[in-house]
């Protein structure tokens, strides 16, 4: 990390020089760009994102633009049918936040060598980076909480029967009941999915109270198959 001498704090990641951009550099493939910039990013710690491209009038790509999943302005229609290509992956705008990052790269097709080459390179970031190992880290952890509580809350979840889904817009109604162990039905919640922002809201008010997720919202993750529990609905 340096200070710029607006006093911004600046991260540059720190890779093999073999590894990392260099305005100059020539590609044969607008392909090529984007896997090493992507493979830079998986080592340097940050998400990579397609933005914007400029076609020649012979229908190939005359600039690309990769940048930082943190970058600022927020997406236009960018993923639309015709910007989704095989290596493109999809945006999952719930998991990231957009600050404004200005690092990124750009190619232009140079005519004479018929390759892409690196005009533009920007290196710092404006956050902390994450590297692909802490990741990996992080996200088995997480997943290793995850099944411990599933393990755990699967029985649980044999008490609560779904009895209705309604899909209202982004979200999801469930009515849930509780049993008890002689399968009698004790009381009936209604759980809401809201698929935007992966957040289960039962009437039983239980994580509210408790902040432990309660059986009707778990049964409906369950329902979901949801990959993972929400972040917030893990306890540090
Ligand atoms: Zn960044
Ligand atoms: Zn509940």
């Amino acid at each position: 990390m340096r200070e710029s001498p607006g006093g911004t704090k600046v991260w540059v990641p720190k890779v093999d020089s073999n590894i990392c951009p260099k305005v100059g550099d020539f590609f044969s493939l607008v392909e090529s760009v984007e896997n090493m910039y992507r493979k830079y990013g998986d080592v340097a710690g940050f998400d990579i994102w397609l933005a914007s491209k400029k076609m020649n009038s012979l229908g190939g790509v005359q600039t690309r633009y990769f940048v930082c999943s943190k970058e600022g302005n927020p997406p236009k229609k960018e993923f639309d049918s015709l910007e989704v290509s095989s290596g493109e992956r999809k945006r999952r705008n719930t998991n990231f936040k957009r600050i404004g990052c200005k690092a990124c790269l750009k190619v232009h097709y140079v005519k004479e060598s018929a390759r892409y080459e690196v005009y533009h390179f920007i290196e710092g970031h404006n956050h902390m980076l994450c590297r692909s190992d802490e990741k990996m880290f992080t996200r088995s952890r997480r997943q290793l909480d995850y099944k411990d509580r599933r393990n755990e809350m699967n029985k649980a979840a044999w008490f609560c029967g779904v009895v209705e889904v309604v899909e209202v817009g982004d979200k999801m109604i469930y009515n849930i009941t509780h049993k008890n162990k002689n399968s009698e039905v004790k009381a009936t919640y209604k759980v809401v999915h809201d698929v935007r922002n992966e957040s289960f809201d039962c009437s039983c008010n239980h994580f509210v109270r408790n902040g432990i997720l309660c059986h009707h919202a778990f049964k409906v993750m369950l329902n979901s198959e949801v990959q993972s529990i929400p972040e917030k609905y893990i306890l540090p």
